[in-house]
């Protein structure tokens, strides 16, 4: 019998709505595998979080600014788009203060914290022991290995350290340290997230490109059919595939595929698609994400650093860190000049994300100065970037859940599949894992020989 998602009509074999690395990476997939995929997205660019502003000279990204050794994918397709020659190795090290002064560390050295003589010896043997179960489990907080993960997903972060004796390492340096990337809920978090960030990032080492991070989605949606400015309404299945409805530059459209791959944010999934299974959606409808804001600080002189990042307790500064932008990739500020990227949550002590873009601009501008003095008077302008839709949320046994998924869609008959990164932790090296991923099970399904 005739495979009706088989049939060749319409205006793409697969339609992919959603044009951030997820969508994009699975279209690249789509086109290796010989299909012809249309991506939909409704911004007037592609990117999504992966996207980066230029303002006078400075190359500001907004949302991705980091990646991690351990992103394979990402840099396969890198490789694959023939950026290669963007790529530069870049170096972290983070320099934390509390009320007792500032200390610093480098990524990837343990022996950082286990000589901190600012540290009791319970947290320091807790050191180990973290170190020791990051070892352990490395390959299941490889990306792409959460399958792997399933048992360690039932903990919270800060259950965890209590539990190894390290409650003094995760107030200290894991809370100030990776709350912001963390989206402002480290504590509550699945330990398995904080674990997957350390590993992947911050222990192996980390990679850049010498120009905005926005050259891989840009360069990847050369490679197929992208209409921009194009929001979806409407999908459903139809006799021959999909239909897609879509608001493109202000008229209403219908367009036809063979399947549709919805790579946004999963709590989108549902007001979308009503056909799928009630309980797919009611999964979906939970997915998480918390606010930030990103406000690239201009100087007209680099500050004297001595660390890549610096974070703070909430009682020295709370809901903020810094990024030393110049110091991540050349080519991100005009000669002489720097450019700190100042991260901003809401926390109990402050409401940051409640002010308006001249207000934000001020606490940032304040932020760099009061971290920098020999910077005061030297701010050339703030850029405010907020984020509605920021950083995926993975409370304890999330992750179990969206793994589950996963699964449940490989062995699903019908034309649609999902990806994004809240199917598979908080980075754009999820994203485009779950991409190509769901790529992968719909060139199986269109293409069964
Ligand atoms: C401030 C910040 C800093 C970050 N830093 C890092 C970092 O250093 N390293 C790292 O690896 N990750 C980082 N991340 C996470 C990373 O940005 C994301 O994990 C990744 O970019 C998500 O990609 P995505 O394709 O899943 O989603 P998105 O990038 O959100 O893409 C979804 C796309 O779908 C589109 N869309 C939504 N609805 C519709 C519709 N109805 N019709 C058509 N299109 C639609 C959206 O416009 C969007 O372009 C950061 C995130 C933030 C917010």
């Amino acid at each position: 019998m005739k495979n009706p998602m088989n049939q060749h009509s319409g205006d793409a074999d697969v339609i992919v709505i959603g044009g951030g690395i997820a969508g994009l990476g699975a279209a690249v997939r789509l086109k290796d595998r010989g299909l012809e995929p249309l991506v939909l997205e409704a911004d007037s660019r592609v990117g999504g979080r992966m996207t980066t502003d230029r303002v006078d000279g400075f190359v500001i990204d907004r949302g991705v600014t980091l990646f991690g050794n351990g992103f394979r994918s990402m840099r396969a397709l890198v490789k694959r788009l023939g950026l290669s020659s963007l790529t530069c190795p870049s170096s972290f090290s983070v320099g934390i203060q509390d009320a007792t002064g500032r200390r610093g560390y480098r990524g990837g050295r343990f022996d950082d914290l286990l000589f901190d003589r600012g540290f009791s010896w319970r947290a320091r043997l807790a050191s180990l022991r973290f170190g020791f179960d990051l070892l352990w489990h490395r390959r299941a907080l490889s990306h792409g290995n959460s399958f792997l993960s399933g048992a360690m997903d039932g903990e919270d972060c800060q259950t965890y350290f209590k539990r190894i004796g390290g409650e003094e390492l995760f107030e200290r340096i894991f809370w100030p340290g990776l709350n912001g990337p963390m989206g402002g809920a480290v504590e509550k978090s699945s330990r398995v997230i904080l674990m997957q960030v350390i590993w992947n990032l911050l222990v192996r080492g980390e990679w850049n490109l010498t120009d905005g991070v926005d050259r891989i989605p840009e360069a990847a949606a050369a490679q197929s059919r992208v209409v921009t400015g194009a929001r979806v309404l409407h999908v459903q299945r139809s006799e021959a595939g999909v239909q897609v409805e879509a608001e493109i530059s202000g008229k209403r459209e219908i367009l036809r595929g063979q399947a549709a791959i919805l790579a946004i944010p999963g709590q989108l999934v549902p007001g979308l698609c009503p056909g799928l299974p009630a309980d797919m959606r009611e999964v979906l409808a939970r997915t998480q994400y918390s606010k930030i804001a990103n406000v690239a600080v201009a100087l007209s002189k680099p500050p004297n650093v001595s660390y890549a990042g610096y974070a703070f307790t909430p009682d020295v500064v709370p809901g903020a860190e810094i990024e030393m932008e110049h110091l991540r990739a050349p080519n991100r500020c005009p000669e002489g000049t720097g450019m700190a990227g100042v991260f901003l949550w809401d926390t109990p002590q402050a409401r940051r994300l409640e002010a308006d873009d001249d207000g934000m601009k001020q606490q940032a501008s304040e932020i760099v100065e009061r971290n920098f003095p020999e910077c005061r008077g030297k701010v050339l302008f703030a850029h405010v970037v907020r984020w509605n839709i920021g950083i995926a949320q993975f409370p304890p046994g999330r992750l179990r859940e969206m793994t589950a998924l996963r699964k449940r869609l490989a062995a699903w008959g019908e034309p649609f599949d999902l990806c994004g990164d809240y199917l598979d932790g908080l980075s754009s090296e999820g994203a485009l894992r779950t991409g190509e991923e769901a790529a992968e099970r719909v060139a199986r399904k269109l293409t069964p020989h």
